[in-house]
């Protein structure tokens, strides 16, 4: 194809939006590739759609290619399946709901397990059809609390999903893994930097679910990584390592001490020190000398409330996220100065493991707390705590629990090096299922022993609109977008930078060269000023350049790679043949 700038359909901008806040927004609107209509809503102008569909293309080769078939579901979808599973309800405000003009309710689909479980269920009965697996690219409607940075978290978004039926976990786990190698695949074709990470800490059962994160310092997903091993999880999946257990004879007692006005791990510190524990210890105590006990509630599924005490060294702070992954599916909740007269034992500010295990309330504490360390806490009555508590003599904890904050430099969960926290957009995850949907629907077949087998599923989802917004992010400079090569809008953009009527002849005789040897053109053909014009082509990101210039009176056209910047002079009679070369590699 050629297409000429003055035909084509887009209009460049010299300013930023004023609600763009990352590179990849500002340049995709400022080069026309979409537009905004509402929050989180974007139309696709002809250069982004075709980096779009660039991206399905390679994301369709690859799905294929692991023998998934494509079919296309609704995205208007009725309520009945969604409320089966509970998802109508337990969705929340992301989901668009809404109602027909008989009042009958719909939602616009924000992923599609269930359609999915009951197309298999509809079309296969027999353990001859399976395992089978199914994908669409479609277009997805989450109301995102904050739709963020144009297309990278959109309302109206699209994604590939995909999703696999076995007959069983060894089944599950090699759907699994194919479509783990595919969206490897996927990536590094789109060459995009990622690392995979562990979503869930393994509750489920190993790796049950894991997440492509893209490279990216406005990514909204901390992980952590050690560089030394390679290791990468999610901040909510990271496994504390637990040290070695001390022994316990011949340890001294623990000693309640009256410390006034020592209700925060600061106080308690200084107070320590200053009352010569420090010299007991044979060095400064330190915040992680002393054990803080959080109280929270959980409010499990059947509805029932339980008070739980969460023991971690004072140096660190409870992280909500990892909290609430650890005790999922229960939720975490405060507790009310009611709870507190209720429980008169929880003396605020010097609430110690002896009072919980005494009143019957389950104390967890993190992974570092093993038989035999000694810990500074509190002695459950006012202005008191008790020095050398010693883990698994003086208090024995009902179990661990991973709710700590991980901190840069903290040992890597591989004993291979350290932690360092990084940010990631999340562009894929990948996900063991089970039976959850399955169950739900009864998706059975008859089994080889005649009897019925409940299929266990997979399901995996890549962020195709998303990706236009990663692969911009990471590979755009200050001048503009910079695309690779197996996605760019086009092969190459030809520039004519010359009046005379000679060199835009030949700049139409060698647009017409490319286009003759399969290359997708972009031709500047426009009147307006060269400055325009380059700057135009380093906003619009095509991986190649090339100049119809002053050099043409002596044969001569400039060869830019967008990438490097580098720019060669070229005889213009071989231009198409070295363009090609380039190009082809
Ligand atoms: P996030 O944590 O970013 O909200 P998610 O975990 O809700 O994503 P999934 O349900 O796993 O997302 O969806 C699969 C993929 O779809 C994601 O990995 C992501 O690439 C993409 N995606 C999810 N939400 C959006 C959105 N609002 N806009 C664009 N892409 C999205
Ligand atoms: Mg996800």
């Amino acid at each position: 194809m050629i297409t000429r700038l003055s035909h084509l359909f887009l209009r460049t901008l010299r300013d930023d939006p004023a609600d763009a806040e990352v590179p990849s927004h500002k340049l995709l609107v400022r080069a026309g590739y979409v537009r905004r209509i509402a929050p989180g809503v974007y139309s696709w102008l002809p250069l982004g759609l075709k980096v779009l569909r660039k991206i399905e293309d390679v994301v369709r080769e690859e799905m294929n290619g692991i023998g998934a078939q494509e079919i296309s579901l609704p995205a208007l979808l009725p309520r009945d399946p969604y409320e089966t599973t509970n998802r109508w309800t337990e969705y929340g405000d992301a989901l668009f709901r809404l109602q027909d003009r008989k009042g009958a309710d719909y939602l616009l689909g924000p992923t599609h397990e269930e359609l999915f479980a009951l197309t298999v269920k509809g079309e296969y009965n027999s353990y001859k059809d399976l395992p089978v697996a199914l994908y669409q690219i479609q277009t997805k409607y989450r109301d995102e609390e904050r739709p963020r940075a144009g297309i990278l978290r959109g309302r109206e978004f699209i994604m590939k999903d995909s999703y696999s039926f076995d007959l069983d976990e060894d089944g599950l786990k090699a759907s699994y893994n194919a479509h783990r190698e595919a969206y490897q695949r996927i990536f590094d074709r789109l060459g995009v930097e990622y690392v995979i990470v562990a979503a869930t800490s393994g509750a489920m059962g190993g790796s049950a679910s894991e997440e492509f994160l893209a490279d990216s310092p406005v990514g909204e997903d901390t992980y952590v990584i050690c560089r030394e091993s390679g290791y990468a999880a999610n901040v909510e999946a990271v496994i504390t390592p637990a040290p070695e257990a001390q022994p316990i004879e011949g340890r001294p007692e623990a000693v309640v001490h009256d410390t006034p006005h020592t209700p925060t791990i600061a106080t308690l510190v200084e107070w320590a020190n200053a009352a010569g524990i420090a010299e007991q210890y044979g060095r400064p105590v330190t915040a992680a000398d002393t054990l803080k006990n959080v109280m929270v509630k959980l409010r499990h599924p059947d509805g029932k409330t339980e008070i739980v005490g969460i023991g971690i060294p004072g140096d660190r702070e409870v992280d909500d996220k990892r909290l609430g992954a650890s005790i999922e599916p229960a939720e975490v909740e405060l507790l009310t100065e009611a709870d507190f007269a209720a429980n008169p034992f929880l003396v605020k500010g010097y609430i110690g493991p002896k009072a919980l295990q005494e009143n019957g309330i389950r104390y967890l504490v993190d992974p570092r707390v093993v038989t035999g360390t000694s810990w500074i806490t509190g002695a459950d009555s006012e202005g008191k705590h008790v020095v050398g508590l010693l883990a698994g003599r003086d208090f024995t904890p009902d179990g661990t629990i991973e709710a700590a904050e991980v901190r840069d430099g903290d040992p890597s969960p591989d004993g291979r090096g350290t932690l360092v926290s990084a940010r990631g957009i999340e562009i894929g995850h990948i996900f063991q299922l089970g039976y959850k949907y399955t169950d739900a629907f009864e998706v059975d077949v008859l089994g080889e022993n005649g009897k019925p087998v409940r299929l266990i599923m997979g399901s995996y989802g890549v962020g195709i609109s998303r990706m236009v917004a990663v692969i911009a992010e990471q590979q755009h400079d200050e001048k503009g977008l910079r695309w690779p090569a197996e996605i760019a809008p086009f092969d190459v953009h030809v520039v004519i930078a010359n009046k005379d009527e000679a060199a835009r002849a030949g700049a139409e005789d060698v647009v017409s060269g490319l286009h003759a040897r399969g290359l997708d053109v972009l031709f500047d053909d426009r009147t307006a000023s060269p400055g325009v014009k380059f700057k135009d082509a380093e906003l619009l990101g095509m991986p190649w350049i090339l100049v119809i210039g002053r050099g043409w009176a002596e044969g001569k056209v400039e060869l830019r790679n967008r990438f490097t910047g580098e720019a060669e002079e070229i005889p213009a009679d071989s231009a198409v043949e070295t363009v090609i070369a380039k190009i082809r590699g």
